[in-house]
């Protein structure tokens, strides 16, 4: 059966200099090419942690500089993000297309995501961002700028900023008329821009959307039978790290909300996967969601391996 296929790329598949990242997409284009050849529909999210920090930290400090740089707004380093991600991801996969003398053209598309300027997110944040500063420099940037600071595991102070869910993706009849076309879509980079709307405007917002909420939601959107989420690890695991660790190939939605509550999935990396596959397989009866690393990718999808989530 030739499936559309939400694909959302992790760290490992990018890595974290310009030059990792060049030498890493290659491989990471393999796989995606792949589904590609075997007549499958592809979309691409990917995330953008390293590389946001990357560009924030860049900015933060050379606008404190002699050089003039004007201050860079956050939401502007995850556009900048997304265009040096895809600029590298698009020529990797366009590369491996053409070496298989596939002609299927590969484009970036600059993505929007709609919050909800009211999501409780915004009244506790909590994801670290850019630079570690001394507690004298943070009470300057709390003064200064209004940015929200915290103590992080006595490595210094750094800024927080709200991790808000995904409400629409903007640029979505964009991303539909490109998939409906046959061309594959990289999209909701780093988990999109985060934006509120305010009438005819969309106003950017300094906050990260979870890249594997993006992608689910991106996955609805476009009308995905399969998401799958590629990631440093081949399966998901209860127990995980311990023991008795416990690799899974099927999870149903009882046995997720289980695990969940049980504490299986940690917070800041296969919880949000977790959930997010949930959502997707919740939103329609006969989608399913995939876990699974990048090297294993073309086996996950066989069936042979990976952690299958449906309801
Ligand atoms: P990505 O960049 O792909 O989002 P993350 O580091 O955020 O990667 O999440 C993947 C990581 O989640 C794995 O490498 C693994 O160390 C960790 N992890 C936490 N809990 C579990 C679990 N229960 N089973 C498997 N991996 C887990
Ligand atoms: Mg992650």
């Amino acid at each position: 059966m030739k499936d559309k296929i939400v694909v959302a790329l992790g760290g490992n598949a990018l890595g974290k200099t310009p030059v990792e990242q060049l030498e890493l997409v290659k491989r990471t284009a393999k796989p995606i090419v792949d589904l590609i050849a075997e007549g499958h529909e592809v979309v691409l999210a990917h995330g953008n942690g390293p590389q946001v920090g990357m560009i924030n930290l860049a900015m933060a400090t050379s606008a404190g500089s002699d050089s003039g740089t004007p201050d860079m707004p956050f939401p502007e380093c995850g556009a900048m993000s997304q265009g040096y991600i895809g600029y590298h991801l698009q020529n990797a996969i366009r590369e491996e297309l053409l070496n298989r003398d596939m002609q299927i053209p590969v484009a970036t598309v600059i993505t929007q995501v709609i919050v909800d300027k009211d999501d409780p997110a915004f009244e506790n944040p909590t994801k670290p961002i850019g630079a570690f500063y001394s507690k004298e420099e943070a009470d300057v940037l709390i003064e200064t700028k209004g940015y929200d600071m915290v103590e992080d595991a006595g490595r210094g102070w750094r800024r927080v900023v709200p991790s808000p869910k995904p409400v629409d993706v903007a640029e979505k009849d964009t991303v539909m008329a490109l998939v409906e076309k046959n061309h594959v879509v990289i999209s909701v980079g780093g988990g999109g821009i985060p934006v509120v709307q305010e009438g005819n405007k969309l106003v950017g917002v300094p906050a990260v959307i979870d890249k594997d909420f993006a992608s689910s939601k991106l996955a609805e959107i476009v009308d995905a039978d399969y998401l799958i989420i590629l990631t440093a690890v081949e399966q998901v695991a209860i127990n995980f790290g311990k023991e008795n660790e416990k690799w899974l190939a099927e999870l149903n939605m009882e046995e997720c909300n289980q695990y969940i509550e049980e504490g299986h999935f940690a917070p800041g990396s296969m919880l949000p996967k977790v959930k997010a596959c949930m959502a997707f397989a919740e939103s329609k009866p006969g989608r399913r969601a995939l876990i699974t690393s990048l090297e294993k990718a073309a086996d996950g999808i066989a069936g042979k391996t990976g952690t299958l989530i449906k309801m």
